[in-house]
This record gives C-alpha cells, sequence and structure tokens, in this order.
C-alpha cells in the first residue's frame, strides 16, 4: 500500500522506516508519462521510492499560472501506487511555508540566464523547495529531468555548495509521438496550437544535424532555429540559448565542449519550453547525468 504524508511529522515518520536506498522524484503532480519515467528510473536503481507533489508557490511569479496549475490528486496518487511508489509526500503551502517562514536559497550565476532571465525568482523558489523537500524525505538519489534542463544545473549547484549528502540523475526527456516533449501545461494547448507545438523539437533536431554534419558556430545554430520556427505563425519565440552545460554562459563561438541548445516559445498563454544536449549522443541518462551542470572542483 503507498503511504500519503501531509505534514513535516508524517514524512519525516514514514522515512524512517524505510532502509536501504531511498530514490526521491520531486513534481507538482498532474503526473504524466515524463514524470512517470522519473519514478522508474527510481524505482530501478533504489530500494524505496519517495514521491512529493507540491505545486510551490514561491516559484511562480504574479502573473504566472499558479491558481490556473492543472491538479490531479486522486488521478497522480492511482498512478504512483500503480508505478510501486512506497511513500507520497504531498504537503499544503502552509505546511511548507507556515507564517513567519522567512528563509530562501539564492544560487547565484548559473540562474541568472536563461528561464532566470526571463522568470525573475523562480529559481530561488525552486531551490528553497527542493532542499527543504531534501531536508524531509533525505535521499541517497533524486531524479530531475532533462526537460528543465537548468533546473538540473542550478540543483547540482546547490548540492554541491551546500553540501547535501545525494546524487543527481537525469532522465531524458519524454515526448508525445509527434515529439512535443509532456508536460503538464500541454494541457492548456488549444488544438490549433497543439498541432504546431512539435516545431520546438522539430527544430532542436536540426540543429543537432547541422550541428554533427556543417558547423558548430552558435550563430549558425541560432539562425537555422530562428527560421525554422518563423515557419510555425502561431508560436512567439521568447528566447534561444547555446550555452556551456555547466555555467550555463552564452556561447558566441564555437566549444569543443558539449552545449546545450534550450528554447522557449509562446503559443497564446502557454510557454512550452524545450532542449537538445549536443553532440546528440549525449541525450541518454548516461550523458546527461555526466554532463548536464557537472561541478567541477577546482
Ligand atoms: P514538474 O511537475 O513540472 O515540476 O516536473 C517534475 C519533474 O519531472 C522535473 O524534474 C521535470 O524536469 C520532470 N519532467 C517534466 N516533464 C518531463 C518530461 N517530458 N520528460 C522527463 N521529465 C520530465
Amino acid at each position: 500500500m503507498i503511504r500519503i504524508a501531509d505534514s513535516v511529522k508524517a514524512i519525516r515518520d514514514a522515512r524512517r522506516e524505510l532502509s536501504g536506498r531511498v530514490g526521491v522524484v520531486p513534481t507538482m503532480g498532474a503526473l504524466h508519462k515524463g514524470h512517470l519515467e522519473l519514478v522508474r528510473q527510481a524505482r530501478v536503481d533504489n530500494d524505496h521510492v519517495i514521491t512529493t507533489i507540491f505545486v510551490n508557490p514561491t516559484q511562480f511569479g504574479p502573473n504566472e499560472d499558479l491558481d490556473a496549475y492543472p491538479r490531479d490528486l486522486d488521478g497522480d496518487i492511482a498512478r504512483l501506487e500503480t508505478e510501486g511508489v512506497d511513500i507520497v509526500f504531498m504537503p499544503n503551502s502552509a505546511v511548507m511555508y507556515p507564517s513567519g517562514y522567512q528563509t530562501y536559497i539564492s544560487v547565484e550565476q548559473v540562474t541568472q540566464g536563461l528561464e532566470g532571465e526571463h522568470r525573475p525568482g523562480h529559481f530561488r523558489g525552486v531551490t528553497t523547495v527542493v532542499a527543504k523537500l531534501f531536508n524531509l524525505t533525505q535521499p541517497d538519489t533524486a531524479y530531475f529531468g532533462q526537460k528543465d534542463a537548468q533546473q538540473v544545473v542550478v540543483i547540482r549547484r546547490m548540492v554541491a555548495d551546500l553540501n547535501f549528502p545525494l546524487q543527481i540523475s537525469v532522465v531524458p526527456t519524454a515526448r508525445e509521438p509527434d515529439g512535443l516533449a509532456m508536460s503538464s501545461r500541454n494541457a492548456y494547448l488549444s488544438p490549433e496550437e497543439r498541432k504546431a507545438a512539435p516545431a520546438l523539437n522539430r527544430a532542436l533536431s536540426i540543429a543537432g544535424s547541422v550541428y554533427m554534419h556543417q558547423t558548430k558556430h552558435p550563430r549558425d545554430l541560432r539562425q537555422v532555429i530562428e527560421r525554422q520556427l518563423s515557419m510555425e505563425s502561431l508560436g512567439q519565440v521568447e528566447y534561444i540559448s547555446i550555452a556551456d552545460t555547466s555555467t550555463l554562459e552564452e556561447l558566441e563561438t564555437p566549444s569543443s565542449k558539449p552545449i546545450l541548445v534550450s528554447l522557449v516559445v509562446r503559443f497564446g498563454k502557454t510557454r512550452l519550453l524545450d532542449n537538445r544536449l549536443l553532440p546528440l549522443n549525449l541525450n541518454n541518462r548516461a550523458g546527461l547525468t555526466k554532463t548536464l551542470g557537472s561541478v567541477e572542483r577546482k
């Protein structure tokens, strides 16, 4: 039987009863196949799995979709039970941020670009909640998706800098049959927008083959992506980033090291995010886990 914990005491008590290796999968719920890939990997690697479901208010900006964010708690619990998850931790906001709460974690450089630039305060909320979830669930390994590549880099930095005793494992992006990266937010798309949305993955694939066969110059890769996305009139490009996989600094010249290509395109009110590591053979669990946000101690 899956155990449900919704308070600090309940999760600490439940965690204490687990022995052996524990994997944790932090989520905001409305679980889809992408989330379940993380859970399955955690199941394979560990003796026990904890999934957390918490729509974290501190990572949403004032004009973002906190209230509208899709929720399906009963469906989520049923799915997690089928996957053999031991514990679901689903606190409410008052449990995570009781009155008087005033402590936040701020990772500096790697939160500045990409999502950090377009969603001010987002990563401060993410790192704060993830640190709390790590403290409450005490995992050996925590699982995060490639889909949110900058999040991986930021959390890895926090784990290294604050000496959290755990590993981060990165799971490749799960996609719909037409290539669209799975996301809880895909539910917001109109039928026309949904039809247009695979443009992100297509542009990344084309950039990947240009990188492999023609040119590694960031200027050319940006141009190829822009040209490809401009064929899709419904989508508004918010940013295209070609960055170092550890520092996330934007690249202006070709690099001999792997690079992270990320895109955000808006379809109406929906922001879609996708990315690729290049060279292409790094987009698997081992390649991603080794490359994305790898922390070198100098
Ligand atoms: P979220 O519920 O959106 O906060 O996502 C929870 C975790 O699932 C994060 O580590 C995400 O990167 C990951 N995730 C979301 N979508 C996907 C996907 N399509 N494939 C793989 N992982 C994903």
